[in-house]
């Protein structure tokens, strides 16, 4: 890893803002969109860029904000890999939100975020806190695999099952779905069945496939030669170079989706499961009568 100076910290995407502590990322997903070429890494991907000042950076923004908001972190790269043990940034971040009292929506695929409950159960007293955990399979074995250096499914379940106990709410990201390797409504379902049971808010996808793109493409290619022999030929051969590569089962697992969602009363649009991620309830956004948003 290697420490920078960031100029900023916080990006304002409509209602949301959004943060991300580190760049790079060390949980090695097979299919990990972050590694595309379009966002112009000039280190290698496992090479963490850790944003240094990111605490007085995140403290000086919340101050001069005229109006809270959610404060997004995780899209770019995991805020609980196995660097921010031993360098606590997510931490401070996190001690900072809550004493500005601003809301969180936090993404991981890591149970060390449990390391940090007491924050978020106090920035979702104070607030609101959302918790968003990526799975996407329910087979240990292939889940090694596909993301061989993070926790696997059934602890991220067990996490969730600890979020819900604190009455933490939970977004699932059941994103990628990968022709031919977990588009199963075996695996599908096994997933959702276990959301519903841990309480789990709202599940987003997009369409039940994968994307890949320059630099990404490479990579997942790569890891299909190494432990799917034979599949990356088939995925030539069905998608050439596509952005979109769906699931030749997608129809089936939407519907299925779609069903057990409506089932469990968990949302299934992404633009829901956004819109309630976004949302800070009226009474924590009005700081004074006089504030303007800024
Ligand atoms: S956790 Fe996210 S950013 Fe990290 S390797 Fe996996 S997909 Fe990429």
């Amino acid at each position: 890893m290697h420490f920078v100076d960031a100029k900023g910290i916080l990006t304002t995407n409509g209602g949301r803002c959004g943060m991300n502590i580190y760049r790079g990322c060390s949980h090695g997903c097979i299919y990990c969109d972050s590694r595309s070429k379009c966002y112009q890494f000039t280190h290698p991907f496992e090479d963490i860029e850790v944003k240094q000042n990111a605490p007085e950076l995140l403290e000086a923004a919340l101050k001069s904000k005229r109006k809270k908001c959610m404060i997004g972190t995780g899209a770019m790269s995991d805020p609980y890999m196995h660097c921010e043990m031993e360098l606590g940034l997510t931490r401070k971040c996190l001690e900072i939100i809550r004493m500005y009292e601003f809301g969180l929506a936090i993404q991981t695929k890591s149970d060390r975020i449990l390391r940090d409950i007491d924050l978020l159960d106090d920035i979702n007293r104070a607030a609101k806190c959302v918790v968003e955990m990526t799975l996407t399979t329910f087979d240990d074995e292939l889940c090694s695999i596909l993301e061989p250096n993070v926790c696997n499914t059934k602890r991220r379940i067990e996490v969730l099952e600890e979020m819900q106990k604190r009455g933490i709410p939970t977004i699932v990201w059941i994103t990628p779905i990968l022709p031919y390797i977990n588009d199963t409504e075996e695996n599908v379902s096994q997933i959702l069945d276990e959301c519903a049971r841990v309480g789990v808010k709202g599940i987003i996808d997009f369409g039940m496939g994968l994307t890949l793109r320059e630099g990404d493409r490479e990579y997942y290619y790569e890891a299909l030669d190494k432990h799917f022999p034979g599949l990356k030929r088939k995925y030539i051969e069905r998608y050439g170079n596509a952005y979109d590569l769906p699931s030749p089962n997608a129809k089936r697992l939407l519907k299925l989706l779609r069903e057990k969602c409506k089932e469990n009363n968990m949302l299934y649009k992404p633009e829901d499961c956004f819109e309630y991620m976004n949302e800070l309830p009226e009474r924590f956004e009005q700081m004074s009568l006089f504030d303007i948003d800024n």
